[in-house]
């Protein structure tokens, strides 16, 4: 990673990530069960995913499609043939005794991403990027990992096709690590090989090791051999960005305590008690040895040499921010989260096509977002409606009804009683008043209240805002304040 300023002489924190993120495809990696969430237990199940004997995987042809894409969008080495692997372990989640995953040959390597952090820009290494198989899930009942009763074993998920992203030790806080895996999210879904919103879709094993100061150059950097020899603890059960974060602090703290009490810092796994907010020693971290990897010979080689070429990707997060900003010459922070799920931007650019980009920019970034996400609802759940959300634009743009009508009324109402705009609008009476009833109303108010126009008369401007207050109520409110300010002054001083 680019080298940031740290602190002469004090320690430094660093934490290299192991990410696994659930590939959406229709079906399991080596068999032709449903990835589709279900309540039954052990539903999608079959000999292959359960491990019985004789049964022979398949490779899904949409997991190595979404792993490419992956391995373009971070820029990594895509071999021209990668392999599979055994990881052999018992662990009752994985009914064969090993997992099939890629070792020495992943499919993707030497990829990067950007990040900005506080506004600075940092390019995070990713070592190597591999697919594997999930194991089924454990249900503790009664209790904790450690404290319950019983385990329910689920294998719906076993088979489910994962990749597992594996960064250099680049990050230096865990502040970085939560804009990273924000990032990282971005553009997975914009490939559509993502779905954030699906319960356990990313796993996080965050390593972390506190580097003493006089081991860090001028610099920040720290040589290759004092990253290996030093004492890290592997955190896991991390599931979300603030858990990563939360997680790493309080780990972040517990080694920095170890060390000012003069206690060495154990290498071991520990595990992320997410209720509790702390850290908890599992055991003594495996080496890779214990794992006995050897090549999965039910599988051949995968040649992607020919195929990766026909594997397209589409405009990526940071380089769709850039555009929007020249483009449509937006400020940082709209083209931000106007690029935050490619659904929102691709709307926005059909918007800004048709009418002008800043009122396309505030209506989706700031009241449609806005709305929805007071709503807890995302632009997905209003993806058969954005015709809808395009007329109310157009009711707005060609100031049929006034802005404050449009969000106060008409999106409020679209959202919570599922109407059209054009429905709402006749309902609630809310097409603009006539250029003739507001000059008519212009006109009465003056008529029907002397003492505010010799006030204003008398050089007490303040006087004109009761006026509009007046037009406002027989107009109903649905004139335009500024217009009717404009009307007024023109009649008083004709
Ligand atoms: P292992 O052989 O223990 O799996 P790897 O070299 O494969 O170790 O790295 C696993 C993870 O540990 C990577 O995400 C890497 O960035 C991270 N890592 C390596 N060295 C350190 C360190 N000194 N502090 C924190 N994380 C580290
Ligand atoms: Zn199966
Ligand atoms: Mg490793």
């Amino acid at each position: 990673m680019t080298a940031q300023t740290v602190q002469e002489g004090e320690p430094v924190t660093v934490i290299g990530l192991e990410v696994h993120v659930q590939l959406e495809t229709e079906t399991k990696i080596f068999c032709g069960c449903s990835t589709a969430p279900t309540d039954e237990p052990n539903e999608n199940v079959c000999p292959v995913c359960l491990g019985l004997p004789g049964a022979l995987p398949v490779l899904n042809e949409a997991a190595v499609e979404a792993a490419v894409k992956i391995g373009k969008a971070i820029d990594a080495d895509i071999p021209e043939e990668t392999r599979f692997h055994r990881k052999n372990y018992y662990y009752p989640d994985l009914p064969k005794n090993f997992q099939i995953t890629q070792y020495d040959e992943p499919i993707c390597a030497d990829g990067d991403l950007e990040i900005s952090v506080e506004g600075e820009r940092r390019t995070v290494t990713i070592e190597r990027a591999h697919l594997e198989e999930d194991p089924g899930s454990l249900q503790h009942v009664g209790g904790g990992i450690d404290t319950a009763d019983y385990t329910l074993v689920n294998y719906n998920r076993a088979g489910t096709p994962l990749m597992e992203i594996v960064t250099a030790p680049d990050f230096r806080s865990p502040a970085e690590v939560r804009a990273f895996l924000a990032e990282l999210e971005e553009v997975l879904e914009y490939l559509g090989v993502f779905d954030a919103e699906r319960d356990g879709s990313l796993r996080v094993d965050a390593n972390l090791s506190i580097v003493p100061g006089e081991e860090v150059g001028d610099g920040g950097e720290i040589a290759d051999d004092v990253l290996a020899d030093a004492n890290r603890t592997e955190v896991k059960n991390i599931s979300s960005h603030k858990g990563a974060e939360k997680a790493l602090a309080y780990e972040e703290t517990r080694q920095k305590n170890a060390i000012q009490r003069g206690r060495a810092v154990e290498q071991e796994t520990r595990h992320w008690d997410e209720s509790r907010g702390i850290t908890v020693s599992m055991r003594s971290k495996e080496a890779e040895k214990d794992y006995r990897y050897f090549e999965e010979a039910d599988l051949p080689p995968l040649q992607v040499a020919d195929w990766k070429e026909e594997i397209a990707i589409p405009e990526l997060p940071s380089a769709r921010r850039e555009r929007f900003g020249e483009e449509y010459d937006l400020s940082e922070e709209a083209a931000s989260k106007l690029t935050t799920t490619k659904q929102v931007a691709d709307f926005y650019e059909d918007l800004a096509s048709e009418f002008d980009p800043d009122l396309a920019a505030t209506w989706v970034a700031d009241e449609l977002l806005g709305e929805l996400n007071y709503r807890d609802m995302e632009i997905t759940d209003v993806e058969d409606r954005l015709a809808e959300i395009e007329r109310l634009v157009e009711l707005v743009a060609s100031e049929e009804i006034t802005t404050k009508n449009a969000r106060e009324t008409v999106l409020r109402g679209m959202l919570d009683d599922g109407d059209d705009p054009d429905t709402v609008v006749e309902r609630e009476d809310l097409g603009k008043t006539g250029a003739d009833e507001v000059q008519q109303a212009v006109e009465a108010a003056i008529a029907e209240n002397p003492d505010a126009v010799s006030d204003y008369e008398a050089g007490e401007d303040g006087a004109i805002n009761f006026l509009v207050g007046q037009v406002m109520q027989k107009t109903g409110g649905s004139a335009d304040p500024g217009d009717v300010n404009g009307l007024l002054r023109e009649e008083l001083e004709s």
